[in-house]
Parts: structure tokens; sequence; C-alpha cells
């Protein structure tokens, strides 16, 4: 199989399962057990929180770990609106369009609870305007949640500026509105650094970094106004209740420490190959257009759009030749949704409906790319002509 669905999960990192064994084995406690056994599973904890917070640039104390991205994400926006709500600071937030599912249904949920909802557009390239941004803040602005990375066509949006922004209107209008953004699809790619970043809140999924699935990260600043979305006990100081996945979050641990290291090598490296794939299409198939940012975007996703057939038949023909991508779009009851993304930044739909995307990772070859480069003609050649046949 040629593996090129990297933005949805990416293969475990064998040394992040060496690590996770002996917590699926042997050292089997609770955390929150007044014995050995709990102890070696706390400290495993411990330490786990130590290399998460160091990779991020973070304190200990300001790393939660979480059943993954989606949780990350969910927590980060309701926990902090509804805290800083029950401040009296306001109830308004601003978002963007092209954000994950998790984001956009949880800012439709909290226009459901009485919140308002600004949701920014972007341009042709997926990219969110700071200007804009900025118009869209108010007095009772609490929250702006903006992803750091597209995941769909990989665009990188200029988180840094967004929060020079918010720390100047602080000062301006002595009203401060917290930054959540949603950096799933950033770690190995671009540097995750929250001080750089200079937000209040940051979610990841370790999945997609060679970690476990079902495991995430919140870091949450120290100071966030915050309200703990799952209730029970005092785990993740308070934060987020129930028994710690001590074996998900070892991993995570690993996942995130070796993916944090040689970043610029690797996203060269695969840089290189994706831009062999794009030249190759756009070489050899007619009518084919790429969807996305040609610069600021993740050096491992293409995002490509051909005239007159549907991505979904375009990744089951590829499927059935052994190449794994993905229409990044949402697929609900066997009905085809065109991408929300694509429609933000104005590909007409029925390009938006031809379009696949291809997520290079670590793994990938230049083998990999001439196979695909190989197949892809013939199959979009057949899918077109499948398509004219069946009207
Ligand atoms: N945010 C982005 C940008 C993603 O790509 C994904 C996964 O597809 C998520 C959030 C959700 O992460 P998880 O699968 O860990 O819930």
């Amino acid at each position: 199989m040629v593996y090129l669905d990297h933005a949805a999960t990416t293969p475990l990192r064998p040394e992040a399962r060496e690590a996770m064994l002996p917590y699926l084995g042997e050292n089997f406690g609770n955390p929150s057990g007044h014995y050995n056994a709990g102890r070696v599973a706390q400290e495993a904890v411990d330490e786990a929180r130590e290399t998460v917070a160091s990779c991020l640039n973070a304190r200990t104390s300001e790393i939660l770990f979480t059943s993954g991205g989606t949780e990350a994400i969910n927590t980060a926006m309701l926990g902090i609106a509804y805290a800083m709500r029950r401040a009296g600071a306001g109830s308004h937030i601003v978002t963007t369009a092209i954000e994950h599912h998790a984001g956009l249904h949880a800012a439709q949920f909290l226009e459901e609870i009485g919140f308002e909802v600004t949701t920014l557009s972007c341009d042709g390239f997926g990219r969110v305007s700071a200007t804009e941004f900025e118009r869209a803040l108010r007095p009772d602005t609490v929250l702006a949640s903006v992803m750091l990375a597209n995941n769909e066509v990989g665009t990188v949006e200029p988180v840094a500026e967004l929060a020079a922004i918010l720390k100047e209107y602080a000062v301006r209008q002595r009203h401060r509105v917290m930054l959540h953004s949603d950096a799933v699809q950033a770690p190995g790619w671009l540097p995750v650094d929250v001080q750089k970043l200079g937000i209040d809140a940051l979610s990841l999924s370790s999945h997609k970094f060679g970690g476990p699935k079902g495991s995430g990260v919140l870091f949450l600043r120290r100071a966030t106004p915050f309200h703990a979305l799952l209730l029970g006990g005092g785990q993740e100081m308070q934060k987020r209740a129930g028994t710690e996945n001590v074996a998900g979050i070892v991993g995570t641990a690993k996942a995130l420490k070796l993916t944090s290291e040689n970043i610029s090598a690797r996203a060269s490296r695969v840089g290189g190959l994706r831009e062999r794939l794009r030249q190759g299409i756009l070489e050899a198939v007619p009518d084919a257009e790429t969807n996305g940012c040609q610069e600021n975007c993740l050096p491992n996703n293409l995002n490509i759009s051909f005239e007159g057939i549907e991505g979904d038949d375009l990744v089951a023909r590829l499927d059935a030749r052994g190449v794994a991508a993905s229409t990044g779009s949402a697929c609900s009851n066997a009905m085809w949704e065109p991408s929300h993304v694509l429609l933000a930044m104005g590909v007409p739909i029925r390009r938006a409906a031809g379009s696949i995307r291809f997520s290079l990772g670590e793994g990938t070859t230049a083998g990999d790319i001439e196979t695909v480069l190989e197949l892809l003609p013939g199959e979009v050649e057949r899918a077109r002509l499948s398509a004219i046949t069946t009207g």
C-alpha cells in the first residue's frame, strides 16, 4: 500500500509503541492509587507531562491530557467561553469557516446556548485575514479560535499575528480575549512553541504525529479562565476528571518528542516529494488544479481538483490500486457534501466535488510518489469516462 492519508492518521511510531507496552501490561496501576503500582503509573504520567511541556515550551502545569484532538478543542472552547461569560466578560466568539468540524460544531453549540459567533471567511488560498479578525473584535468578545494549519488544504494561519493583535487590543480596550488554536495538523511540520505563538490554549491529537489514537493534549496557559467539562475526579489538576490513559499519555509524549526533532529536515524532504507529486500531476493530467496555498502551507499536504470527476470515485479507484488518499470532505449518510473549506475559499462546487487530498508522511518515499504518478493519469481518465457514461 502507498499510504498518502497522514492528515487522517499516522502509523504508531515503534518507539511510542515500545514505551507504551509496560503500561498495557505489568504497570497497570491507577495513578491515583496510594501504593507502589499507582506511584509507578503517576510517575510515568508526570514524566510524560514534562516531556510534552518542554516540546511546546510550556509549563508542566499547563499541559492536560485528553482523549484526542476533538476533546481538547471542545474542552478549550466550551470551558473558556463558559468561564468568561460567568465572570461577566461577555458572550461573543470569533472563529473561522475553515475549522475542523470539532471546532465548527463546538462554536455551533455555544451559539445554541446563547453566545454570539462571528465566523470569518478566508481568501482563495485558505488564509484568514488579520485585518478582518481585528475588525470582528468587540467589547464583549471573550474567545477567538483559529486553527494553526488547515487539515484539508494545509494552509498555515497567521496565529502569532492574531495573538499580537489581541495583546494590543487588551491594552487599548482594557479587555482580554482568549485565543485558542487547533494545532492538530502542525506537529512535525511546523515548530509548535506556545510562547512564540502567544496563545492561551492549543489542541493536539497524538495519532496525527505517530502517537496512539484516542489521546491528545490541551495546552491551557496559566490563569486562563476555564471551567472543567468533565467532572467527577481531581485528575489533570481538577481540569479533566477521569482515570488517566497512562499508556496513551506515555505514547503521546514519546511520539511528540521524536516529532519535534529535525522538523526542518523532515519538512524540506517531504516538501520536495509533495512538489514532485504536484508538478507530476499537473504535467500528466489535463485540467488538474491545486487548491490552497503555495507558500505558508504544510509541506505534506496536496489538495488537487480534477475537472469532471467525483473525488470519492477517484479515491475508490486509487484504493483498488493500493493507494490510500482521501477527499478530505465530510461524507454523511452516504450523501456527498462539498468541503466547507473549499467552498469558503471560493472554489466552485464542481471543482470542489472533484478534489482529493494527498497527505504525505515521514515514511513517504520517492518510490511512493512515482507509483502514484504512474497510476493516477489512467485512473483520472477512467473516472472521467465513467462520469460521462453514467451521466
Ligand atoms: N482538528 C484537526 C485539524 C484535525 O485534522 C482532526 C482530525 O482529523 C481533529 C481536529 C480531531 O482530532 P481527533 O481525531 O484526535 O479527535
